[in-house]
């Protein structure tokens, strides 16, 4: 018999770091949901076989992190568009029909933040560069091609992981080398990093900043410190900034919403139960 409270969590390896259990305990006591969100450490080899328990304890879905997000996509029964183009799920939902239904939910918390950090930004107003070519680009890039971004300018260190995703995403892709990256910056409207660049213990973003200009919106998914190098650079510079932080709480509004039945909002509130 499952129990009447629902049951979520968070999946990784490691996963004390992770900042949902805040995030989700800070929604169920806002909303007065009688619910549970759970952290758990499973290791690679006990993945599948753990996730296929889950739902026979009363879970009702999961969100996925480091290193199983392609495991979560690969034992999946039904996956979404976006989580297939984007390559990894960050979000199971364990219906009711016994099935596994994986999603990937990065884009829609990058764009979500984009929107609610920049209320006039368009994606009609020009190029978008984009630094990085990792798991977490795939998701921007896939958000702002669905948005209506026509040309992304794409550069990361190793350039043969950005023409990987050139191939993959097709031709609104342009791969732009690393040491001309500054250009790229220069011509878009729209800059994003997605490197770990900038992040605490990782060296500075070493990128000729110069290009930025008034009326530029510039993001960084990393999220501690909050204010990284690139962002100071482009306040000054008289650009729209917005961190990453905010994207770690809109990438977690659909499973909320799926697994609680109640759409949480994101405000000051939520950001200062985070940090
Ligand atoms: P990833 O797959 O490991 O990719 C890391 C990226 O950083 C690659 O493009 C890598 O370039 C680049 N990089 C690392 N060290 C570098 C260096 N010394 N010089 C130049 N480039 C370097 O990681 P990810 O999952 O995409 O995550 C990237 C960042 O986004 C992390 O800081 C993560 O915390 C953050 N993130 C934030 C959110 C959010 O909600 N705010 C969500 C997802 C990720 P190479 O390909 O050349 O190695």
């Amino acid at each position: 018999m499952k129990p009447s409270v629902p049951l979520a969590g968070v999946v990784g390896d490691p996963i004390s770091h992770s900042k949902s259990p805040l995030l989700f305990r800070h929604w169920l006591k806002r909303y007065g949901i009688a619910g549970h969100y759970i952290p758990m450490p499973i290791a690679a080899e006990n993945f599948e076989q753990v996730i296929r328990a889950l739902p026979k304890a009363g879970f009702v879905g999961l969100n996925v992190t480091l290193p199983h997000k392609t495991a979560a996509l690969a034992i999946a029964d039904k996956t979404t568009d976006r989580a297939i183009m984007i390559g990894a799920a960050n979000t199971l939902i364990f219906r009711r029909d016994g099935l596994i239904h994986a999603d990937n939910t990065d884009g829609y918390g990058f764009i979500a933040n984009l929107k609610a950090g920049a209320p006039n930004w368009d994606p009609f107003w020009g190029s978008a560069a984009v630094l990085g070519a990792g798991g977490a680009a795939r998701a921007v890039i896939s958000s702002l091609l669905e948005a209506g971004v026509q040309e992304i300018l794409l550069s990361n260190r190793t350039k043969g992981k950005a023409d990987t995703l050139r191939s993959d995403f097709g031709s609104r892709v342009t791969v732009v080398d690393w040491i001309e990256a500054g250009d790229a910056i220069e011509e878009a409207k729209t800059i994003v990093n997605t490197t770990s660049l900038g992040m605490v213990g990782q060296p500075e973003l070493r990128v000729p900043l110069d290009g930025l200009a008034p009326g530029d919106v510039v993001t960084d998914l990393v999220y501690a410190p909050l204010e990284t190098g690139l962002l100071a650079t482009a306040r000054a510079a008289g650009c729209t900034v917005i961190d990453g932080l905010g994207m770690l709480l809109h990438q977690a509004v659909p499973g909320f919403e799926r697994w609680f039945g109640q759409r949480p909002e994101v405000t000051e509130d939520t950001r200062l139960a985070v940090l």
